[in-house]
């Protein structure tokens, strides 16, 4: 076997297989929404794979799980000594009271974030059972405003006009983040399949909605097994 890294797979690199599995995950999916091409709107990736610099007001248009760890990344504080986080979240190490519980200490935020989604109902629904809650509340503790039932109008030198319980209103936003979903990948395909070779796709560039790194390594394991 010859693996080679930090290599762009390209049409002319990959002629004369018999079989090709691509894997080239996703790209994001851009809404649209008047002004979307607005300086002040970045995408997650952006965000957090080429680190944009963002500013301290900020609404991220999608509230599905990228949305929420955009979110967080946005509100962490780097550095938070392990005294801070149990204080932060009101764990006592002493046990004074029942449960090790203590009022938290309010968090000062570091920005001023909404989290906003075109479904009606509070966002974060979605989110694994066993862990979604955490998310929420920490998103609390840091003052995000989370929205559900937004309608979005534009995005200009204002900020983000968003319609929401029948109220038109103007978010004053430094960023505009898109988390708004994502498309396949699967820019090789066509060229390849006119090379003659034969295309598997996997995970994201299979099917990119509700995609979990779990059903891309079990596509992955069981097409393995059979070509
Ligand atoms: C912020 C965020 C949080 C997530 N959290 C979770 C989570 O908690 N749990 C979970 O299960 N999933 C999570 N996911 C989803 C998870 O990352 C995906 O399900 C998984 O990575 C899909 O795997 P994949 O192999 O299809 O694509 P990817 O992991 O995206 O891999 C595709 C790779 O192919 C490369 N590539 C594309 N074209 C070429 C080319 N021509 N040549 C060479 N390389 C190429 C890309 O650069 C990329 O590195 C999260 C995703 C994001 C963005």
């Amino acid at each position: 076997m010859e693996l080679r890294l930090n290599t762009e797979a390209t049409a002319e690199l990959l002629a004369g297989f018999d079989e090709v599995i691509l894997a080239s995950g996703i790209l994001p999916r851009t809404p649209e929404i008047d002004g979307i091409d607005h300086p002040r709107v970045l995408s997650y990736l952006d965000v957090l794979a080429r680190h944009a610099s963002v500013g301290e007001k900020v609404a991220i248009i999608g509230a599905g799980g990228i949305g929420f760890d955009v979110a967080e990344f946005l509100v962490a504080k780097p550095n938070q000594s392990t005294e801070q986080w149990l204080a932060e979240w009101g764990i006592d190490q002493e046990y004074r009271a029942p449960g090790a519980l203590m009022l938290p200490e309010p968090v000062v935020p570091k920005r001023r974030l909404w989290l906003l989604q075109r479904k009606v109902g509070n966002p974060g629904k979605g989110l694994g059972k066993t862990t979604g809650w955490i998310h929420k509340a920490s998103l609390r503790h840091h003052g995000v405003k989370m929205w559900g039932g937004v309608s979005y109008k534009r995005i200009d030198d204002e900020g983000l006009h968003i319609e929401r319980d029948g109220e038109s209103l103007c978010l004053a936003v430094d960023n505009v983040i898109i988390c708004a979903g994502q498309q396949p990948d699967r820019s090789l395909q066509a060229v390849l399949e006119q090379q003659g070779s034969k295309v598997h796709l996997i995970g994201g560039a299979d099917v990119a909605a509700e995609l979990d790194a779990k059903r891309a390594i079990r596509q992955g394991a069981e097409l393995a097994a059979v070509i």
